[in-house]
């Protein structure tokens, strides 16, 4: 059996069965360039890069489209505040948010498109849907999109359509389901935009926050794709008016598999800009916690469950850290000295289990519980092994390379910048050995200092030469 998911639209677990074999499109919404984004945003951006990763790492050709929400209300109402105009006020966000996935390892995906940069894709698909009687014209030059005239609208969310008004309309980009309407794709320009507006059929205006997903998700993966993901506040009515405006459209199914995250909350209460209980990863990052913290902290409650955020949660995050990075020192000390004839039975047992359990754990819907206990008792089972000189330096490399490869999904597991003593360093600690074989006393004392000049403090254990960098 290979990966299944859990898909929002049948409310079921089913295996992934992508349209093109060993290829995977996915599409995720991105961030709207306002503000920093904060870490409830990051949990769900880290659980669509381990989605990624996971499957490149099943050996899918992933291509993933995450938009930048470049004007809608927000953007437009916060720009006008700061006295910048548009294009300035989201570029400074639109940088944040990516040294933001930088200090959390998130992968870049292959397409980021600005929706500034589509309005004329959005104005097409808008056309297509006037001309197939789906969307009208309002007096004033709006275009809203008729919910009666797509019988399938409700599915996604299993909103409630039966006590709808005709006519009803609503203009705001977010709303909620006791407001199920028509709603927005081209909004007529009014007071509130400032200078802000584009030409189009119906005078000059700017698009809905709904059509640029549909139109940029079809323009990047074509109009049947195999994911589309977000966090569960995105289901209604972002998510459920994407569906109606593709489908409404092509004709077509839009997407086959819809993944959401539950909210990261805190004290109970979703995340949220507007609640103002959130913190920025900038914040956390003053406090003095890494990104790598954060991400562990973000990627280790599976994407269905609320996450509740502490600070504790990230001091744990540390320590756990700390295990892993001590464990991995300890190999790469052993790695170094590469004297073993192959890898001992024990590493090559304590991959296999461990790889299997990873695989079977993250195959089920990304439960990354069992993935993260298949790692965390590997390393207890290294470190006893060690303990007992039970790994040989090859065994070592092989458990070390291991841990890189699971890395690629991780994100966490590389110790930050651990230097490597170079070519004559290594070729010093191999002479000095000879020296002290033939009891060269004087002349092995001499290479230590040598070293120790060069910064590397020689240590003779038990088991051979260790290196440190002198501080
Ligand atoms: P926004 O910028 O509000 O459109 O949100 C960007 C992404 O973050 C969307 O996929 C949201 O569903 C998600 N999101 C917002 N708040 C939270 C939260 N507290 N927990 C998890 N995901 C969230
Ligand atoms: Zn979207």
């Amino acid at each position: 059996m290979g990966i299944r998911f859990f898909n929002t639209l049948t409310r079921t677990i089913a295996e992934f069965e992508p349209l093109v074999p060993a290829a995977a499109r996915i599409y995720t919404c991105g961030p709207t360039v306002y503000d920093y984004a904060h870490i409830g945003n990051f949990r769900a951006y880290v659980f669509e890069d381990l989605l990624r990763r996971y499957l490149q790492f099943r050996g899918y050709r992933v291509t993933q489209v995450m938009n930048l929400t470049d004007v809608d209300d927000k953007t437009i109402r916060s720009a006008r505040q700061e006295g910048m105009s548009l294009n300035e006020f989201t570029a400074r966000y639109k940088r944040a948010f990516f040294e933001d996935l930088e200090t959390l390892n998130i992968e870049r995906v292959e397409f980021y498109p600005a929706a500034t940069e589509h309005v004329g894709d959005m104005i097409a698909l808008i056309e297509t849907l006037i001309r197939k009687g789906h969307a009208y014209v309002s007096g004033e030059g709006s275009v809203y999109f008729d919910i009666s005239s797509f019988p399938n609208y409700g599915r996604l969310s299993r909103v409630d359509t039966s006590g709808l008004k005709a006519g009803a309309r609503v203009v705001h980009d977010e709303y909620g389901k006791q407001d199920v309407a028509d709603f927005a794709l081209w909004k007529a320009w009014d007071e509130a935009d400032g200078d802000v507006s584009w030409e189009s059929p119906w005078g000059r205006g700017r698009p809905g926050w709904h059509i640029e997903c549909s139109a940029m998700s079809m323009k990047y993966l074509g109009e049947t794709f195999d994911i589309h993901t977000g966090g569960i506040d995105n289901i209604f009515p972002h998510h459920e008016n994407e569906i109606a405006q593709s489908e409404a459209a092509t004709g077509k199914p839009f997407v086959r598999y819809w993944l959401h995250c539950a909210h990261l909350i805190v004290e109970g209460q979703k995340m949220s800009k507007s609640l103002g209980n959130f913190y920025t990863l900038r914040d956390l990052l003053r406090r003095g916690y890494s990104g790598r913290e954060v991400r562990f902290v973000l990627i280790g409650t599976h994407y269905r469950q609320s996450l509740n955020f502490t600070l504790a949660s990230l001091d744990a995050a540390r320590n756990a850290l700390a295990r892993i990075d001590d464990t991995r020192r300890r190999l790469q000390e052993l790695a170094y000295r590469r004297i073993g004839p192959g890898a001992d039975q024990t590493s090559k047992r304590l991959v296999s289990r461990a790889e299997e359990r990873f695989v079977h754990g993250l195959d089920d819907d990304l439960n990354v519980a069992p993935a993260l206990a298949a790692l965390f008792d590997l390393l207890r089972d290294v470190n006893r092994a060690l303990d007992r000189n039970a790994i040989t330096s090859d065994g070592a490399s092989l458990l070390e390379s291991f841990l890189t490869k699971l890395d690629r999904v991780w994100g966490f597991l590389e110790v930050e910048s651990q230097e490597q003593p170079d070519q004559e360093v290594r070729a010093l600690v191999q002479e000095r050995e000879r020296q002290r074989g033939q009891k060269n006393w004087a002349e092995a004392d001499k290479i230590r200092d040598r070293l120790l000049k060069m910064g590397w403090i020689v240590q003779d254990t038990p088991d051979g030469p260790h290196l440190r960098r002198a501080k």
